[in-house]
């Protein structure tokens, strides 16, 4: 069955396209009638994604650019790339870049801290700052930014002192971003993705699979097409009245 067209005439950015989740978002993005910029540092994995559209969506105009989101110069000329390109900028955003570097608090380097909170914390900042000020700039009537926290920002895991800290950073920043941008009709909104096969995941060792599988109620791991369909809802006027808040795809992981 065709997906509903509930973006056309709509440009959207998200970073960390390249891969998993932002790669599905891309793709459903696209299948919903938006013209798609699919933004990461890595490019090439960036232009495979845009080949994926191109081949798939030939109807709307797509575009892939390289991107350090932790960098201001580098989402700075992101947003100028794109809004000269299309002559206007994006009016919908997915923040989905992001890594992780695990270690236990006691062994945890300064430098993996500050590395991960510089990709998942300042690089949300950056491009929420961007995109909201070129959208308020053109007169943008409504927007909506989607935020990617993690599930982990919520409780805490193991080895991720650095991670679950940017993470539930990211949340603190959408809803803010959500009270400052509303006059504006931008909408914020976070997922929080529990546990998705993606190439993040498959660094996870099997016993750790092992262990946390049993704790999601819908007993399996999710898929990035499964967090793309609400990032397409919180893009959509489906969720219209939505804003400032954090939404879980975790198949029921953590809830008791
Ligand atoms: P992934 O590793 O498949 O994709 C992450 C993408 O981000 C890659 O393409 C990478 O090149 C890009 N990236 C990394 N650093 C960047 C930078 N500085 N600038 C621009 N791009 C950069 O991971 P994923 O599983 O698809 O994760 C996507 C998002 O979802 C991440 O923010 C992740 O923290 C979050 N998340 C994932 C899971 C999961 O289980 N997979 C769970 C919760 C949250």
């Amino acid at each position: 069955m065709a997906a509903p067209c509930r973006l056309i005439l709509r440009l959207a950015v998200v970073s960390g396209g390249g891969s998993g989740i932002g790669r599905a978002v891309c793709q459903r993005f696209a299948s919903e009638g938006a013209s798609v910029v699919v933004a990461d540092r890595n490019e090439e994995s960036a232009h495979e994604t845009l080949e994926l559209l191109s081949r798939n969506h030939k109807g709307q105009e797509h575009m892939a650019l390289g991107v350090d989101v932790s960098l201001k110069d580098s989402v700075g000329r992101l947003v100028n790339t794109i809004q000269s390109h299309f002559f206007q900028p994006p009016s919908i955003c997915v923040t989905a870049a992001g890594i992780t570097q695990d270690e236990f608090l006691m062994n945890m380097t300064e430098e993996d801290f500050d590395k991960v909170i510089q990709v998942n914390l300042k690089g949300t900042f950056l491009l929420t700052q961007a995109v909201s000020k070129a959208a308020v700039a053109a007169g943008i009537s409504k927007g909506s930014i989607i935020t990617v926290g993690s599930i982990v920002g919520k409780v805490g895991n193991v080895g991720q002192i650095n991670y679950s800290a940017s993470k539930a950073g990211v949340e603190g920043l959408t809803r803010t971003a959500a009270k400052e941008l509303s006059r504006y009709g931008i909408r914020c909104n976070c997922i929080l993705p529990g546990f998705i096969e993606s190439p993040m995941t498959d660094k996870v060792p099997e016993k750790v699979i092992y262990k946390i599988t049993p704790l999601i109620l819908m007993g399996r791991m999710g898929k990035p097409a499964e967090v793309a369909d609400v990032c397409t809802f919180l893009a959509s006027d489906d969720s219209q009245y939505i804003t400032g808040v954090s939404i879980e795809v975790a198949g029921g992981l953590f809830i008791g």
